[in-house]
Order: structure tokens, then C-alpha cells, then sequence
């Protein structure tokens, strides 16, 4: 049988592009290496802007609604912000991939587990990918098979994000945790760069982690144990300690390559000030279906809109919370001190949790703030000294800044757009 669409890798980019297309008519094949329901390392926590992407309602798989968030600073203060409104909802990632995917074969597509493919061959409108023992064709490719997916490679398109790092561990409720676990996350400020510490609560544990660049792998093990060791707990109590990788998007990263597309971890959809993914997977999951449809219904020529969409909203969003990021790093404490004294920021940061807002609209509405973000994030990326500081280990160009004012100008002056 001959497929429109072969998605592989049924995380929730995959499932969602495979039930958005499928939804649209679209005959849909979606292929895992894996067998559902399977874990996969993360919090599990999933923002309501997350959850509002979904035309369903996610709470058969919600454990625990959090409205409040507590910030640890690195001199050991702490502080709680609360919202009367729902921010995030806690899952395990066994539970919603699961539930998603089940959505995905609802809409029709096809599910085939345990097939990695071995080899794949693509034309201008064909592609054909065989495993042992088995092979199937189709139009176009979808590529959602995460952050050490191979298909991409195997597609011939070269993947290079910037990469993070992240360790967790599950442990029993603890006496502490009883009263916060209903409603509050933890959010600790760390000493190594590019990350955070999180304490997220489960229906019947919580789930403790700890982020970085990927220079900062070393010590996350180490940095882990700290926190615990600050709970009064240890490691020895917990179960399903594991690391993953964490993929942030560069600019000029693939999205389409001719029939192919990119979507979720594979694209590098984390945003870079929350280490956040499933909403890149999900928004990606939809925006390539879209672009999809619209190649099938003969409104669009290729596939590019999904790149275009992105460029204009995930992509813009992402590089202002990019920027966040770099500030946030440059001086933990300083910026928890924001969080916690100026009432806008807590404001901004619950609106974008929310999905009432995204970054880049916040950035729009707030240009003078936005023109000091571009500044003082370009000069930490232009000084060596002070992107060792906030611990960029592989400085982007700075060109929110200067590239983008002075592209601006430019193109005043000569009349361009
Ligand atoms: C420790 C940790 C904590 C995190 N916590 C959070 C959090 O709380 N909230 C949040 O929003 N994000 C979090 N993230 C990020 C989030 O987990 C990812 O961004 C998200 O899972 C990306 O979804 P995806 O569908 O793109 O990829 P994945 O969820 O990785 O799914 C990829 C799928 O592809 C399959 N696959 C891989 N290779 C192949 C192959 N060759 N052939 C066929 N199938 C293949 C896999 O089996 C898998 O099912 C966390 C990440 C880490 C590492």
C-alpha cells in the first residue's frame, strides 16, 4: 500500500502530525521503534499552552494542576508565585505519548511499532523505507523520531542543534512534599550554565531533574545530588535515574528538505528558556500538517509554508526566549529578584505558560524592553568574557541586534522589504 504521508518516530510531534493529517484525509502511516505505552526521560510537565493546542481535553492523563511556582535563587532564597488560574499539568510521558498516539490511530493513521528503519531512499515526491523484513512507501516524510533519531541522516539531511543535557530521578512523596505536591512546581537556580533544577510532583512521587548545556554533563550527576541532598533526600530512594539530551534549534537549522520535513526534538523545537519541548513538538506536529494538506489540496506548491510558519512564530518566539535564557544565566539571582519583585514579569512569564500570550508577542508589545533584551544578550554573546559567564559554550551570532536594526535600516533605505 502507498501512503500520503510516512511519519516516523510517534512522540507527541509524530502523533500529532500523523492525527492532524490523518484528521485531514490524509492516508497516514506512522511508524516507531518502539512498543506503546513507553517512557521516555522528562518531567512531564505540560503548560497549558501546551495542552490548548489539543482539540481534546488532556485530563484522563493529568496527575497534578499546578498553580503555583516556587523559585529557589543559588543563595538559598526562595519565594512562591501563585495564579488563580491553572499553568501546567503533570503527566507521565508513558500516559500521554500513549494517549496522544491512541488520538493519532482514532483520526486513521496507521501504527506499525518496533520498526527502525535500516535504509531510506527519496525522490522529488517518493520516499521508500525498509527495516527487516519490511518496507513501505509514500509521498511525503515527516521526521519526529526525537533527538537521536537516525532518519534524518538516513534522508540525507545534516542535523546540527545546539545541544543540552538533563538528568532526573523519581522518588516517594517525601513528609515536605505532601502539602506543595497538589499544586507547586520547584524551579532551582543552578551554579553550572545552561539550565535549571526542577522538582515536579506526580500523582504518587515526584520527579527531581536537573539541566544543562551539554559542557555542563559532568556535573549534572553531581549537581543532582546536591539538590536532593538540600531536600533531605538521596538517590538511593529514588528509581529511573537516566540523562537525555536536550536539542535547542539553530537559525539556519532544516525544517524542509524537498517531500521531508522536521518536526519536534528532531528540529530542535525545545525553547531555550524553559527547556520546554512538547509544545515545539506539538506546535510542529500541527504546523507541518498544515503545510502537508495544503501541498496534497493543491493550495501550496511544496512544503515550505511549515518553514515560514515557523520563521514567523515558533522560530521568532523561541530566539526572544533564547535572549531571556542568556540574560537568566548571565546572573541567576538577579533574575529571580525581577520574577519576584516587578509584578509584569511574573505576569509575562504566566501569561506564556498560559499560552495567552508567546514570547514574541510579550517582546512586541514591550519594544523598549525588547531593545534592551537584543542589546545586553548581543553584548554577552560579543564579549568572550561575559559569554564564558553566563556559560554560552557555543556563542550564535549576535544578530538580533545589529544584523536585524541594521537589516532594518537597509532595507528603508533602498526601498527593499
Ligand atoms: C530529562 C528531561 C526532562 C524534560 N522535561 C520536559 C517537561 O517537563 N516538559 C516539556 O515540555 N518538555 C520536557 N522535556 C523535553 C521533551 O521531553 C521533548 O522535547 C519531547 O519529548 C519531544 O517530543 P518528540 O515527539 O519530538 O520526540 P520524542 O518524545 O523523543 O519521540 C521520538 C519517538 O521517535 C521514536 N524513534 C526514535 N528513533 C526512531 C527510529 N529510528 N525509527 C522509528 N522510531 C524512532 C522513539 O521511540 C520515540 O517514540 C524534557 C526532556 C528531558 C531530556
Amino acid at each position: 500500500m502507498e501512503y500520503d504521508v510516512i511519519v516516523v518516530g510517534a512522540g507527541p510531534a509524530g502523533a500529532t502530525a500523523a492525527r492532524e493529517c490523518a484528521s485531514r484525509g490524509l492516508k497516514v502511516l506512522l511508524l516507531d521503534k518502539a512498543r506503546f505505552p513507553r517512557d521516555k526521560p522528562c518531567g512531564g510537565g505540560v503548560n497549558v499552552r501546551t495542552a490548548r493546542l489539543m482539540p481534546f481535553d488532556l485530563s484522563p492523563v493529568v496527575e497534578r494542576t499546578v498553580r503555583q511556582v516556587e523559585f529557589r535563587a543559588l543563595s538559598g532564597r526562595s519565594f512562591v508565585k501563585s495564579s488563580d488560574d491553572p499553568l501546567c499539568y503533570m503527566t507521565q510521558r508513558h500516559r500521554l505519548d500513549a494517549f496522544l498516539l491512541n488520538k493519532a490511530t482514532q483520526a486513521g493513521a496507521h501504527l506499525v511499532e518496533r520498526f527502525q528503519a535500516r535504509s531510506l531512499e527519496r525522490g522529488r515526491d517518493r520516499v521508500a523505507i525498509k527495516a527487516d523484513g519490511a518496507g513501505f512507501r509514500g509521498r511525503v516524510l515527516v521526521i519526529a523520531d526525537g533527538v537521536n533519531g537516525t532518519t534524518a541522516t538516513l534522508a540525507g539531511i545534516k542535523v546540527e542543534h545546539q545541544i543540552g543535557a538533563a538528568l532526573e530521578i523519581n522518588l516517594p512523596l517525601g513528609t515536605a512534599d505532601r502539602p506543595r505536591s497538589a499544586h507547586r512546581l520547584v524551579i532551582f537556580a543552578l551554579r553550572i550554565k545552561g539550565g535549571y533544577g526542577w522538582l515536579f510532583p506526580r500523582a504518587d512521587h515526584i520527579n527531581v531533574g536537573v539541566c544543562g548545556w551539554k559542557t555542563a554533563g559532568p556535573q549534572l550527576r553531581f549537581t543532582l545530588r546536591e539538590i536532593l541532598h538540600g531536600l533531605g533526600r538521596n538517590e538511593t530512594e529514588g528509581w529511573g535515574c537516566q540523562g537525555y539530551r536536550l536539542p535547542v534549534r539553530r537559525p539556519d537549522g532544516p525544517l524542509v528538505d524537498g517531500n521531508a520535513v522536521l518536526v519536534g526534538d528532531a528540529a530542535g523545537m525545545v525553547e531555550p528558556f524553559s527547556g520546554d519541548g512538547i509544545y515545539g513538538a506539538v506546535w510542529s506536529g500541527k504546523a507541518a500538517a498544515l503545510a502537508i494538506s495544503e501541498f496534497f489540496y493543491g493550495t501550496e506548491p511544496d512544503l515550505n509554508g511549515y518553514a515560514r510558519a515557523v520563521a514567523a512564530e515558533l522560530g521568532a518566539s523561541n530566539a526572544f526566549s533564547q535572549q531571556l535564557h542568556d540574560l537568566a544565566q548571565f546572573s541567576p539571582d538577579q533574575f529571580l529578584l525581577l520574577v519576584e519583585k516587578a509584578p509584569r514579569v511574573w505576569r509575562a512569564i504566566r501569561r506564556v505558560m498560559r499560552g495567552d500570550e508567546s514570547f514574541i508577542e510579550i517582546r512586541r508589545r514591550h519594544e523598549t524592553w525588547g531593545l534592551i533584551t537584543d542589546l545586553v544578550s548581543d553584548g554577552i554573546r560579543v564579549w568572550p568574557m561575559l559569554a564564558r559567564r553566563a556559560g554560552i559554550p557555543d556563542p550564535l551570532p549576535p544578530v538580533r541586534f545589529w544584523k536585524g536594526r541594521w537589516a532594518k535600516r537597509s532595507s528603508v533605505a533602498t526601498g527593499g522589504n
